[in-house]
């Protein structure tokens, strides 16, 4: 084994990466199936990069906790410490981390996205030659899902039915602004902002023009909830007209066909309302590209979608921030198949690809796709995509690692 001297990642001039050839990246391996999937990702990213790059590059892997594991460890489930190490490492990869239903801790996933401020969290959707899909034409969907990651009603104030709080909040709403709420009643509040939303689509419009993508559009549930999802619809149509006015043109302007927009190399901003997306989604899957929504509707939205190329182990995930980025899968920790290398741990492995081609490693990031293409045009799948394949061979999860590693290059 080589001398390797390691190396932190930082952020030069105008947010552009400098990566050095051995940069620590923080993990946390998760809760549940994490384990299993964590040790899977792992394996094929290290022989993917030595695969393409020999001795001259290499990940070195530094784990730090969060989840059941630091809550037994040091009683906490999202330990400064572990904040602190990813703030410092500017890019970071997690595995899935368990939150309980209707009790206990607020959820460590949203914690760590809010403290660490990754305000867009991406999921591409895409479909891979082979896998077992409900769609007929799978291959249509080609989707980047930006949700709003740090707001809407994932910002986490509420109170339970007949708490002082909740009673204390009815009671002002009478008595302040003559507002009914029925006694008792559970009370959750909803904030979103211009500069949060504003810097999503921000975000998502600027990932649209360098990509190539046709479009943009803003999901919303604005006919109802008309001074915050309907707020997000026109700061979207403000900072695009503000930040891209050049480079975008709007559906709603008319005049110009789709086709001849696109001809145009401009990119066409629309907006939908969130329940019609869904059918659209489902019945025109290719007139739509780069998606910004908030953040309960992108979390229904990308799980949705992933559903339509293969299922929740193919779908990759990121939340990114303008000072550091955390690569994680889209789905949870799975508790049934916890410990059982079962899982598929496509959806991990394609979130270590999102996190090769952020740090501009792209000809591993490609490797690694590829090498999952052969293996599911093989059959070699796991049990998820198993279950629809009749002709496949099902592997457990560090079977596919294996299989993936082995069509590397
Ligand atoms: P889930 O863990 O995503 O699992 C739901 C189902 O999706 C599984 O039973 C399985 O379906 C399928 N699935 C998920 N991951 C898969 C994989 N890698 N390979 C194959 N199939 C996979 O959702 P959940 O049961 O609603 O949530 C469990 C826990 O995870 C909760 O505590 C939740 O809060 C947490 N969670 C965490 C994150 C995160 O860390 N970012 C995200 C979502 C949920 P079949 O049973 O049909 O095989």
């Amino acid at each position: 084994m080589p001398n390797i001297d390691t190396q932190r990642i930082t952020i030069g001039p105008e947010g552009i990466l400098r990566v050095p050839d051995n940069p620590i990246v923080p993990f946390i391996e998760g809760d549940g199936i994490g384990p299993d999937v964590w040790a899977g990702a792992r394996r094929v990213l290290d022989a993917a990069v030595a695969s393409v790059y020999g001795d001259q590059r290499r990940i070195k892997w530094l784990e730090v906790m969060a989840g059941e594991r630091a809550y037994r460890e040091t009683n906490e489930s999202l330990p400064e410490e572990t904040l602190q190490t990813i703030k410092d490492h500017v890019v970071a990869i997690k595995g899935p981390l368990t939150t309980p239903v209707g009790k206990g801790i607020r959820s460590v996933n949203v914690s760590l996205r809010q403290r660490l401020d990754l305000y867009a969290c991406v999921r591409p959707i895409r479909y891979i030659k082979g896998v077992s899909s409900p769609m007929r034409h799978p291959e249509r969907v080609n989707m980047v899902v930006f949700r709003e990651n740090t707001e809407d009603v994932y910002a986490g104030i509420e109170w339970e039915a007949g708490s002082r709080e909740a009673e204390a909040v009815i009671a002002f709403l009478k008595e302040s602004i003559g507002v009914d709420v029925a006694k008792e009643s559970a009370i959750g509040i909803k904030p979103m902002s211009r500069k949060a939303s504003r810097r999503l689509v921000a975000r998502a419009i600027q990932y649209a023009l360098d990509h190539g993508f046709p479009s943009v559009t803003l999901v919303h549930k604005g006919n109802i909830m008309k001074y915050t999802e309907g707020a997000f619809m026109s700061w979207g149509y403000e900072v695009a007209r503000e930040m891209f006015g050049d480079h975008v043109v709007f559906e709603s302007d008319g005049g110009l066909e789709p086709e001849e927009k696109v001809s145009s190399g401009k990119v066409v901003i629309k907006d939908r309302i969130a329940d019609m997306m869904f059918q659209q989604v489902l019945l025109r899957p290719e007139a739509y590209h780069v998606i910004a929504t908030p953040n309960l509707n992108g979390d229904y939205l990308s799980d949705a979608l992933a559903a339509q190329v293969g299922g929740l182990g193919m779908a990759p995930g990121a939340n990114i921030g303008d000072s550091c980025a955390v690569f994680e899968a889209t789905h949870g920790t799975a508790p049934k198949y916890a410990g059982k290398n079962k899982a598929n741990p496509s959806s991990l492995i394609l979130s270590g690809v999102m996190m090769l081609q952020h740090m501009g490693w792209t000809e591993a990031a490609s490797a690694i796709e590829q090498a999952i293409q052969k293996s599911i045009s093989h059959g070699l799948v796991t049990y998820d995509l198993a279950r629809q394949m009749p002709d496949s061979q099902e592997l457990k999860c560090s079977e596919f690692a294996q299989a993936v590693i082995e069509r590397l290059g």
